[in-house]
């Protein structure tokens, strides 16, 4: 099938020249249009004329979003009003919201990487893409809208919720694509079968996006669903909104658009570069947004580069999924300890559901406790409880060195939520 939303080079050394023309245009962009940008690049020292070649986007000072919070309400604007078509916000959940303006450009480019991510799923124009993101302020319903759009699939809004209209479309019009968190595609495969109706649905692929998923929970989507193919799909609203870049059929790690940003892996700590292969914050700059520019952004996600050659041959470079966030790390007697740590220990075990909780408390003597409530898998009844507790707390001591109580309860007794589940409850304080 011709691909219409590739980039249109062929080697590494294309890339990193585009790369640099980028870096030139949005430092210079960013320097004479925003005066949070002057005055952050005068402070250090830096002239748009001093970006010679890439290694010099090392002498760029860092974007946080404290940054973004502090500039509210138009945190990085580098155009006059008069250009900005839209803006988006993060649905952050306290205080100021992070809020981005986008001009035509950037919505047009946006669409561009959008519809990119369904060709490097393999998606034709025949297929039809049933969206249960949020529609509204934040970016997500609108990306995966235009991306369809753009790419020129049937886009079937529904949204998040409703779950009664959901199972309706997914009889009716027989979508053959589900975009969906991995919370609320589990739910929409449980419910389903509940009503039976799971034999009657047509949903091959499924792009999960905005929430790091165990192993075990994407295992059941698939298995529900009978589906080929989970994707994932990264992207932040200060990157646009979700369509960063895709995973592809080979499933070796995240394809991203490294013709539109700059993605630095970074030790969030020392703020160097990792060795390669080796976790760190991911850190962006934009090459050609026009309206919220990002020079050196702090994402605070964690992942890691993955070197080497796709199967695929693409020469676009890969990320793997996103491994948790650099502040959800929480430390317990000594240990720093990321959710994603229990996840990968308890997708190593059969016999257990989907959902899980890690309930941090202070105990009467003064000690933190760490307890993890896991589901026992469907259809079990409670009598290998003991011993399947037994088994991931001896795990659990041996890849972290610190003890966790496990309890372990019923299946479907968690909660299932359309929304970004919370796994994570720190009761100490
Ligand atoms: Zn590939």
């Amino acid at each position: 099938m011709e691909k219409r939303f590739m980039p249109g080079f062929r080697t590494r050394e294309e890339l990193l020249e585009l790369q640099l023309r980028g870096l030139k245009w949005t430092v210079d962009h960013a320097y004479s249009g925003s005066a949070f940008y002057r005055e952050r690049l005068d402070k250090a020292g830096v002239r748009p004329e001093d970006i010679r070649t890439l290694d010099d986007l090392r002498r760029l000072p860092f974007v946080t979003a404290d940054d973004l919070r502090g500039e509210y309400p138009w945190p990085l604007r580098s155009v006059p009003f008069e250009d900005i078509v839209r803006i988006h916000a993060s649905s952050g959940t306290t205080g100021k919201r992070k809020v981005m303006v986008y001009t035509a450009k950037d919505i047009d480019d946006w669409a561009d990487m959008f519809a990119r991510c369904y060709e490097t799923a393999g998606l034709t124009r025949e297929d039809r893409v049933q969206i249960c993101v949020g529609y509204g302020v934040w970016t997500a319903g609108a990306g995966f809208q235009n991306g369809c759009e753009r790419f020129g699939a049937i886009a079937l809004p529904v949204g998040p919720g409703n779950i009664e209209i959901h199972l309706q479309f997914l009889v009716d019009f027989q979508p053959t694509v589900l975009c969906a968190t991995a919370s609320m595609a589990l739910l929409l495969a449980e419910e389903a079968e509940k009503h039976g109706i799971l034999d009657k649905l047509t949903v091959r692929k499924i792009i999960m996006g905005a929430e790091r998923s165990s192993d075990t929970m994407r295992a059941k989507i698939r298995e529900l669903f009978r589906a080929d193919h989970l994707f994932d799909i990264p992207g932040l609203t200060e990157v646009y909104g979700p369509g960063t870049g895709l995973d592809c059929e080979h499933h070796t790690g995240i394809h991203y658009w490294a013709d539109y940003y700059i993605l630095e892996i970074l030790d969030p700590e020392t703020l160097e570069p990792v060795n390669e292969g080796e976790v760190g914050e991911m850190v962006y700059t934009t090459l050609r947004k026009e309206g919220s520019p990002l020079i050196r952004y702090r994402s605070r996600d964690l992942t890691r580069l993955i070197p080497g050659q796709c199967p695929c041959g693409s020469v676009l470079p890969r990320h793997d999924r996103l491994t948790g966030r650099s502040d959800d790390m929480f430390i317990i007697r000594g240990v720093n300890i990321y959710p994603s740590h229990i996840d990968e220990i308890l997708s190593q075990h059969r016999g257990i559901g989907s959902e899980h909780q890690i309930l941090l408390d202070r105990g009467p003597d003064g000690k933190d406790y760490m307890t993890i409530k896991v589901e026992r898998a469907r259809g079990a009844g409670p009598g290998g409880d003991t011993e399947l507790g037994r088994q991931i707390g001896v795990d659990i001591r041996k890849a972290l060195l610190v003890r966790g109580i496990v309890e372990i309860v019923d299946y479907g007794s968690l909660p299932r939520t359309g929304r970004k589940a919370q796994r994570l409850f720190d009761n100490r304080d």
